[in-house]
């Protein structure tokens, strides 16, 4: 029984709650709870919104308040002096929201690092100010009064009737929000969180991807805000200070900011519990301020994350997932093309320090040119500039026909440059497949609406793309840990997952940084025939490796590092008879070897 229970797919809840909100007003509630279960709703959306930018791309923004306070009295103010239709008016709330979050956003992303983190904060700190300048509108300290019952195409809604659209709505948005979640610009934003340099390796544009989950999430603040207006068809600038920043912060980390279906029930709690005492308001700082450093180190993930590791436990233990037997059908290599790799005299200083003092390299299509030398010679510093996640100093770098010296890592990424880190990235939660899939953001890339509407073409690419994921999971031979979560597996089985990543966006030069290290024997084994057949499909590899076993078994050839400067080139007969690399990288020294 509870095994079977425990079975059911992961939406059936989702759903079956969502209709019970929906119906609630027919299941016998009192018109408090009523209330209650409104302001649960429209506290949701914001929140909603605060998850996207701070839960999944990991941008701790807090103007939420601001564009709900826009969406609130924009539409108070065109009921009371325009038309008074909801379906209009929540559309005009929700650009406008749109609007602000696009224009608070830009100036943060662009200055970076916690940049939008305060000037999203000072944003909402002058949102009082804004209403007492823009009294006319909106009434100033006393208030925008007198806004009438919503309409909606013409007829008047009762409460009853407006419950029902503010619970449709709130669903609608959620099952939206798990579409966009679920979808690749999902696992992008989580990508993101992760790790920008892995985000930007793999065609991800920062800066976009971040200005998109910031403004996307002003969408339902600013919906919310336009709701919350007809609740008790009156506004006060206090529902939108400082504390009502708060609250949606301590909504959004109580609930889970990494979930989707989190702010229900954080604002639910919320309202249920600390809101609705008349009496709070004075304390409600002070409260949150100490509830959000409790909450924000005991239970991390919120209680959408209890109770996710709750299930996940009773289903390990109570209705595990049948052993799928590991496959022995060997997966295809994608179609792959190389192009010739041309770095010429690049340099880069840090500081003082010297990391490359003109390096010139190439790497020809289906070929495997290793790059070898001690810690600290520069190796991944160059894989780095051919990246673009540094600029170079000096020098250039082509890839075939392309000049990249310069240009930004995502741009780097989609001329078909690929990489692996030398310590394996991927993002918590993430399973084998998404992960692997997270590889081709940019191939054949499907819009944002399609993604959230699951339209034809994005089910169409989601096909395409599953079957490109699985051949290449046959292919490193983890089909049977594809849905198994990526994070948590053995070094070796993510540094294979690495490289099958970096598989799937088929890409025309493919930069290995360390990807032996940590692998026992057979693995080693494994990767190496994989990388042959890399090399053979026709992409440029570039090899960084200490094994030196491995570089002389794997390379065609071979260049080595001391100190940023090129010691030796070579095929490896040369270089392992080279007497300046076993002086210097070997450590043999010529008298030991006479
Ligand atoms: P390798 O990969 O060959 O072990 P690295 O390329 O990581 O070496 O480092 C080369 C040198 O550059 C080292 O001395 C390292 O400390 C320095 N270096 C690398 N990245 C940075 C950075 N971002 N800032 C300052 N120094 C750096
Ligand atoms: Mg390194």
């Amino acid at each position: 029984m509870l095994a079977r229970i425990l079975r059911i797919p992961s939406w059936l809840l989702p759903l079956v709650l969502g209709a019970l909100l929906i119906a609630a007003p027919w299941l016998g509630i009192s018109a408090g709870t009523r209330r209650l279960l409104l302001l649960t709703c429209v506290l949701a959306l914001v929140a909603s919104g605060l998850n996207l930018s701070f839960g999944y791309t990991g941008e701790l923004a807090l103007g939420q308040t601001a564009m709900y306070a826009t969406g609130a009295y924009l539409t108070g103010y065109l009921a009371i002096n325009w038309v008074n239709d909801l379906a209009l008016l929540i559309l005009v709330a929700a650009v406008a929201a749109l609007l602000v979050g696009l224009v608070s956003g830009v100036p943060g992303l662009r200055l970076g690092g916690w940049s939008l983190a305060m000037t999203s904060f000072f944003l909402v700190l002058l949102v009082p100010q804004f209403l007492d300048l823009l009294e006319r509108f909106t009434g100033g300290a006393v208030g925008l009064v007198g806004i009438p019952a919503p309409e909606l195409f013409g007829s008047r809604l009762g409460p009853l009737g407006f419950y029902v659209v503010v619970a449709v709505l709130t669903v609608a948005w959620f099952a939206l929000i798990r579409n966009l979640i679920t979808s690749r610009h999902g696992v992008a934003f989580q990508v993101l969180r992760e790790s920008p340099v892995l985000a930007s390796s793999l065609g991800i544009s920062v800066y976009r991807m971040k200005l998109t989950a910031y403004a996307v999430g002003a969408i339902p603040a600013g919906i919310a805000g336009g709701l919350f207006a007809y609740v008790d068809k009156y506004l006060s600038p206090h529902s939108f200070g400082f504390t009502m920043a708060v609250t949606v912060l301590a909504a959004s980390i109580l609930g889970g900011a990494k979930s989707v279906y989190g702010p229900l029930v954080g604002a639910a709690v919320m309202q249920y519990g600390p809101l609705r005492s008349t009496d709070f308001e004075q304390y409600a700082q002070i409260v949150y301020g100490i509830f959000l450093i409790i909450a924000g180190t005991l239970v991390a993930n919120g209680l959408a994350g209890l109770a996710n590791q709750a299930i996940r436990r009773l289903r390990a233990r109570y209705a595990p997932p049948e052993e799928i037997p590991r496959s022995t059908d060997p997966g295809e290599l994608p179609p792959l093309t190389g192009a010739r790799l041309e770095v010429s005299d690049v340099q880069k200083s840090f500081g003082g320090l010297r990391a490359l003092g003109g390096v010139s390299l190439t790497a020809e299509p289906g070929r495997i040119t290793a790059l070898i030398g001690p810690n600290g010679s520069g190796k991944t510093t160059l894989l780095n500039m051919i990246c673009g996640y540094y600029r170079t100093d000096a020098g250039t770098i082509r890839v075939g026909e392309q000049d990249i010296t310069g240009a930004a890592t995502h741009k780097v990424a989609r001329t078909g440059v690929a990489r692996t880190f030398q310590t394996p990235l991927f993002p918590e939660h993430i399973t084998v497949r998404e992960a692997v899939a997270a590889g081709v953001y940019m191939p054949h890339y499907v819009g944002m609406p399609s993604s959230i509407l699951r339209l034809p073409n994005y089910r169409r690419a989601a096909a395409a793309d599953r079957a490109d994921v699985d051949a290449v999971l046959r292919l490193v031979g983890v089909t049977h840990l594809a849905d198994t979560e990526a994070a948590s597996l053995p070094l070796g089985t993510r540094r294979m997952l690495e490289v099958a990543r970096a598989l799937v966006s088929r890409p025309k030069v493919l930069l290995l940084d360390e990807v032996a290290s940590g692998l026992d024997t057979d693995e080693i084994e494994r990767l190496a025939d994989l990388v042959r057949a890399i090399r053979d499909a026709g992409t440029a590899v570039i090899l960084v490796e200490h094994n030196f076993g491995l570089v002389l078994s794997l390379a065609d050839t071979i260049y080595v590092l001391a100190q940023g400067e090129l010691v030796a080139t070579g095929t490896p007969a040369e270089i392992q008879t080279h007497p300046r690399v076993l002086a210097e990288y070997l450590g043999v020294s010529q008298e030991a070897k006479a």
